[in-house]
């Protein structure tokens, strides 16, 4: 029994929050905390608190109830499921027993699905961005547009990565309008232009009184055409989607037709529209790919096996032609008449019409019609604090579950939540 005018040990108060999963040590500080702070009556319920806390901020699957399919705070595109367990041949080649390639596997098939000669895999666009311009530019010249100097977020400014990788800068045009021309000129001026360089301005427009020329272009200038597409958009027809391309992707540039046009190499991200994991991809002609593979950056931009797993999953899915397998693309094609009935199952707060976006910095000013469901006032810290966590938008003092975002997997747990609140 505890004796209430004395606190409890800390190990006694640590082994009684064992329920929680935490390991013993994480308990150990939450109870010593929990004792330091005082009030002896109160003690146990403040481990309590403060253990569930802990666990909180634990790496753990939420629910994206936002309508926001690819947020930054919940790690851009769903995870595709994971693969295999324990040993792989990441660079082992089974038909010979040497030693192999790590581009051997995912990266080769993403080349297949984007119609490139060749393609690895590295980190982040960030980091295929840098290690393109230090593996192919390196004290030599680069040639953009001014209207492309961008900052995607979170600090990824092009000028900067530029300035990184050691190549300079030959800015040209103007922030609105650019041509072919200003090109020419840079490169007739500048004996030591390595690239050419077109960045996709993902998460703004410039409207109005605009220029600027199209890949095709610029294929022909001279030196290799580099564009970064950022969000991995493999091709515009959408052969993955049975109803082919949805209205809302536009014009998004692609990385097949990029490199119809003529692009030497393409780079983009993994866990945007391409629906993978964080990664980075650069594909393109054979020759500039393998000059950023042998690059001495590239192993320090180099993923592990399990990105490349999950990578591998995604390039196959695209192969087949399956967009149901990739997570991103099945919430953002699934027809609203699906999510009115999932939203009428749900069984509380008012069905309505709303508006999901693609997020992650891709599609400024999309929206993709969906349907969410309504509740009265601001919910958003209780549906936080279910198991699991539940994310939803609170807009005009009323919270909002968008079920274009929501697994349908996931619709159990929500409505527990909702029959709970
Ligand atoms: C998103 C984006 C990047 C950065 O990609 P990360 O994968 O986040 O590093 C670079 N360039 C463009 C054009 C982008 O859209």
């Amino acid at each position: 029994m505890p004796d209430a005018a004395r606190p409890p040990s800390v190990d006694r108060l640590a082994r009684s929050l064992a329920d929680t999963g935490l390991p013993h040590p994480l308990l150990v500080d939450v109870a010593r905390r929990a004792i330091a702070s005082g009030d002896t009556s109160t003690v146990e319920a403040r481990a309590r608190d403060d253990a569930s806390a802990l666990a909180r901020t634990l790496l753990q699957p939420v629910i994206n109830a936002t309508g926001v399919l690819l947020h930054t705070n919940l790690g851009r595109a769903p995870y595709a499921p994971p693969l295999y367990e324990g040993y792989t041949n990441l660079e082992l080649d089974l038909a010979t027993g040497e030693r192999g390639s790590r581009h051997a596997h995912a990266a080769s098939l993403m080349a297949r699905a984007c119609g490139a000669e060749s393609a690895i895999i590295v980190n982040n666009c960030a980091a295929a961005v840098l290690l393109v311009l230090a593996a192919l530019a390196n004290g030599r010249g680069a040639v953009v547009s001014r209207g492309e100097l961008v900052e995607i977020g979170g600090g990824f400014r092009v000028p900067e990565v530029m300035a990184q990788s050691g190549a300079r800068l030959i800015e040209v045009g103007t922030t609105n309008r650019t041509r072919r021309a200003d090109f020419e000129r840079a490169i007739a001026d500048n004996l030591d232009v390595a690239l050419v360089m077109q960045v996709h301005q993902s998460n703004y427009r410039i409207v109005g009184f605009t220029e600027a020329p199209d890949a095709r272009d610029l294929a022909t200038l001279g030196p290799p055409l580099v564009v970064d597409i950022g969000s991995g958009l493999l091709d515009t027809a959408c052969p993955w989607l049975a109803d082919g391309p949805p209205s809302w992707l536009r014009d998004e540039p692609a990385a097949r037709q990029t490199l119809e046009a003529g692009a030497a190499l393409v780079t983009f991200s993994g866990d945007k529209l391409l629906g993978g994991p964080q990664a980075g991809v650069i594909a393109g002609r054979a020759d500039l790919v393998q000059r950023c593979a042998k690059h001495p950056l590239a192993r320090a931009l180099r993923p592990g096996g399990l990105v490349l797993q999950s990578m591998q999953y995604v390039a196959l899915a695209y192969l087949r032609r399956d967009g149901n397998a990739i997570p991103f693309w099945r919430a953002a094609t699934a027809p609203l008449s699906e999510l009115r009935d999932r939203a009428d199952a749900l069984g509380r707060g008012k069905v309505v019409e709303s508006m999901a976006v693609p997020g992650g910095g891709t599609l400024p000013g999309v929206e993709i019609p969906s349907i969410a469901v309504a509740l009265d006032g601001d919910r958003s810290a209780a549906l936080r604090a279910w198991s699991p966590a539940i994310i939803a938008r609170v807009n005009d003092g009323a919270t909002y579950l968008d079920l274009r975002t929501i697994d349908p997997s996931h619709d159990a747990p929500v409505r527990a939540a909702l029959a709970a609140l």
